[in-house]
């Protein structure tokens, strides 16, 4: 069975309401990266973190997967396919992904500010200051803020040097380390990059950019992977 990865951003789930920030203004959710989603932030004002992740953990359970997702786990029907992505929603689980590894973490999910392998599932519940681990320390968002280490990136890597194919769909490349991981790609794998904002990535062999949104050209690659066509 042919190995097909798929590195996913905040694109793929802009179709479902999730905002992607570099799109727009810089900000997201009218708020400056800065001042919400970095170590420093917490510090200053933890309750401003807290609030704001609550309310995209709300919204996350007031969307869907969109016809990229779910035309992704249709893949599996055929392939072997991995998903990593930085995306901080449960969407591609919700569409019935079996293998998801989440490199920015997961707004689902606390963990202790003390001992990090304290991870805990919170489902849509708020985050608030007084809410503790087993060992007594405050609680945070398991998000991998900006500035901070993103220890999923060697199993990525790992998961990358194997593929087949290669799909990356809905990102800037420009957040890293998770920008830099199509170059551990074998060479002659087949590669997509889906993105309305798509160009050429230097340095990369056998690429084909569909310069579209997921929402179309994501199930349109899927459907000619599974007849066997090469998805051009
Ligand atoms: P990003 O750097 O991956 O850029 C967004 C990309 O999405 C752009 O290249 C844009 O052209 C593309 N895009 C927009 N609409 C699209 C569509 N309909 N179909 C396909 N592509 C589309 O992502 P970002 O917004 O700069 O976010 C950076 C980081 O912030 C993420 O890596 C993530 O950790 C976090 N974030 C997560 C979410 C989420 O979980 N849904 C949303 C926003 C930000």
């Amino acid at each position: 069975m042919k190995k097909i990865v798929i590195l996913t951003g905040a694109g793929i789930s802009a179709e479902s309401g999730i905002k992607t920030f570099r799109d727009g203004d810089g900000l997201w959710e009218t708020h400056r990266v800065e001042d919400v989603a970095t170590p420093q932030a917490w510090v200053k004002d933890a309750e401003l973190v807290l609030d704001f992740y609550n309310a995209r953990r709300k919204q996350l359970f007031e969307v869907a997967p969109n016809s990229a997702h779910l035309a992704l786990k249709k893949l599996e029907d055929k392939f072997d396919v991995q998903i990593i992505t930085q995306n901080v929603d449960n969407l591609h689980e919700r569409a019935g992904s079996s293998n998801v590894l989440h490199l920015h973490g997961l707004l689902t999910q606390a963990r202790s500010t003390f001992d990090p392998s304290l991870i805990y599932d919170i489902g849509d519940k708020a985050l608030k200051i007084g809410d503790k681990c087993e060992r007594g320390s405050q609680l945070r968002p398991h998000i991998v803020w900006f500035g901070e280490a993103v220890p999923n990136i060697e199993p990525a890597a790992k998961i990358v040097s194997k593929a087949n194919i290669l799909m990356i769909i809905g990102t800037s490349l420009l957040v890293y380390p998770a920008a830099g991981l199509m170059y551990y790609a074998p060479v002659h794998s087949q590669k997509f990059y889906i993105d309305p904002s798509a160009t050429d990535i230097p340095d990369v062999k056998n690429l084909t950019i569909v310069k579209e949104k997921a929402g179309t050209g994501v199930p349109r690659v899927v459907e000619q992977l599974l007849k066997g066509e090469n998805g051009k």
